[in-house]
């Protein structure tokens, strides 16, 4: 059977994964995330697909983060009319992620078009809205793991979905096509890989003698070297109470899924054992709180399920869902802790909070993941002294923390031995899901070890093809039409460029002593402007 893959997302970036795999008796995608970053990156997610939705006969999803699942209700909305598999818990996590990344879509291009507006522009819609993704929801099926499946709408295949320990639910999974007269073309698709140090998962498993492997390369350049859940929770303690003023507050902010509850466990462990100061703790998230409802459902698929459960309903935890009770937390005395959304800072209730606190030397406010470039979180962290939060200026006089072991990803010596595990792999190994240094690094390593040949490494670049064939390399395929590559279109990003030009030029007016000098430096910029070139 002649089956061939086009990759359609995560090709030398780490957003919008989504696997096109064709055989003469059915099309199907694996995972349709959504491009997330920087704007050149995200005008991917109103490029057309490079595949007609009503065509699609089934898509295999590997987890729930909206990178990997975000485009589905475009997907829907657009004429895709089959099943979407995926683990039990991941159909409830899209359930709650979903109509959430709808409701962001909505208010992006509210903003959009409110500028749009006044300067005349015609206005755009949202790539979806939770409406479209309520819909999308309805063609959800939930399947077991570490079963062999067949789909009605896919002959000639099976899939099985292995644990991947990297968020509730997700999952590896493996495809086995039908050849005539031959043994079958196995492929594996990693999803994304958690650490072997992960407190809430199960380390990652996988089947051996495969034909294809796509591997996710995130981290494909780090080494991190992996606390034990016992030490991590010793750095929090530590970093806990040296925030605890009398009259301050511990902010936290943090992504509403998987960090959150891993936080609400070793803090309320923490309390419960005397180790750090009682204290209120508010998880003011309406999406955490939604996902913490799917994480008590399916504690069971936890490592350490029942302390999990027994934590996350402690009446230690405080959850803030209504507008109301967020705004009341303002009027909380003493020491407290508030655990809100975004993780960078960038949006979320956690910006109401900071407004409140940053200029407060009694508070922390304590980093728990990645800080992109120009979000608030990297302001903080770099430790800007003034940081504008809608709009105003904020002096930060607040304690800047940082803990950055809690992580849902295997670094490089991890993926290598997720590999190793896998046996030897035939044909290609597809590095996927990495951006082109991390790729790069963790090709040579692979090679080093000598768990692949170095023909057999394979960096796809974004809509290219390839011809899948038991136990030889993957032929290119001639691509028809490509869209723009990320990573050449992503970096450097000139949005925020002119984002950083902008705010530098208010800074240095507002500065200027006089308003004779004021006019003198605008005079200034815009001779500047109108001067040829070079
Ligand atoms: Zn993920």
């Amino acid at each position: 059977m002649a089956v061939t893959v086009r990759i359609c997302g995560a090709a030398r970036t780490v957003t919008g994964l989504a696997l096109l795999f064709e055989t003469p008796r059915a099309r199907f995608l694996v995972d349709c995330g959504m491009f997330q970053g920087p704007k050149t990156l995200k005008a991917l997610n109103w490029e057309p697909f490079p595949y007609r939705p009503r065509d699609v006969a089934a898509v295999l999803l590997t987890h729930a983060h909206i990178d990997h699942s975000g485009l589905l209700p475009r997907l829907v909305k657009e004429g895709f009319s089959g099943f979407i598999h995926a683990s039990a818990p991941t159909v409830d996590l899209c359930g709650v992620m979903l109509p959430d990344s709808g409701h962001v879509q909505v208010m992006e291009v509210e903003m959009l078009n409110r500028r749009n507006r006044r300067r005349g522009r015609a206005e755009v819609e949202p790539i979806y809205t939770p409406e479209d993704a309520a819909a999308a929801l309805r063609h959800f099926r939930a399947v077991p793991m570490n079963r062999w499946l067949e789909f009605e709408a896919l002959p000639g295949l099976r899939a099985r979905w292995w644990n991947a320990g990297h968020m509730l639910g997700s999952a590896s999974i493996e495809l086995e096509f039908e050849e005539e007269g031959g043994a079958p073309l196995r492929v594996l698709v990693s999803g994304d890989l958690g650490p072997d140090c992960s407190a809430f998962h199960a380390d990652p498993e996988g089947p051996q003698t495969l034909d294809h492997v796509f591997l996710e390369s995130t981290y494909g350049d780090e080494d991190r070297p992996c606390l034990t859940h016992a030490a991590r929770r010793e750095r929090l303690a530590g970093l806990v109470k040296e925030a605890a003023h009398p009259d301050g507050a511990l902010l936290i902010p943090a992504f509403a899924v998987e960090r959150t509850q891993e936080i609400c466990w070793d803090l309320v462990t923490l309390m419960q054992a005397g180790r750090i100061p009682h204290a209120p703790i508010f998880v003011d998230s309406p999406l955490a709180i939604r996902a913490t409802e799917v994480f008590l459902d399916h504690a069971a698929e936890l490592e350490d399920g029942r302390a999990v459960r027994r934590a996350l309903r402690s009446p230690l935890l405080n959850y803030t869902e209504s507008g109301e009770q967020s705004r009341r937390i303002a009027e909380v005395e003493g020491f407290h802790i508030i655990i809100a959304g975004s993780g960078m800072c960038d949006a979320g209730r956690i910006r109401h909070h900071l407004k409140r606190w940053l200029w407060a030397p009694e508070a922390t406010v304590l980093l728990t993941g990645f800080q992109a470039e120009g979000t608030l979180g990297r302001y903080l962290l770099e430790g800007r002294q003034e940081v504008r939060i809608q709009g105003e200026a904020i002096r930060v006089r607040a304690a800047i923390r940082e803990i950055r072991d809690y992580s849902g990803h295997a670094d490089a010596p991890e993926l290598a031995a997720w590999l190793r595990a896998r046996g030897r792999v035939a044909g290609g190994l597809f590095l996927v899901h990495g951006e082109p240094p991390a790729m790069e690094a963790l090709a040579q390593r692979l090679t080093g070890e000598g768990l692949a040949r170095a023909e057999q490494v394979i960096r796809p670049v974004l809509d290219d093809g390839w011809r899948l064939v038991p136990g030889r390399v993957p032929l290119p395929l001639e691509v028809a039409r490509r869209r723009p590559d990320p990573a050449e279109a992503g970096r450097p990003d000139w949005h925020n460029a002119r984002a950083a030009l902008l705010l530098s030029i208010e800074d240095a007016i507002e500065r200027a002593p006089d308003a004779a000098s004021r006019t003198a430096l605008m005079a200034r910029l815009r001779a500047a402007l109108e001067a040829p070139p070079g």
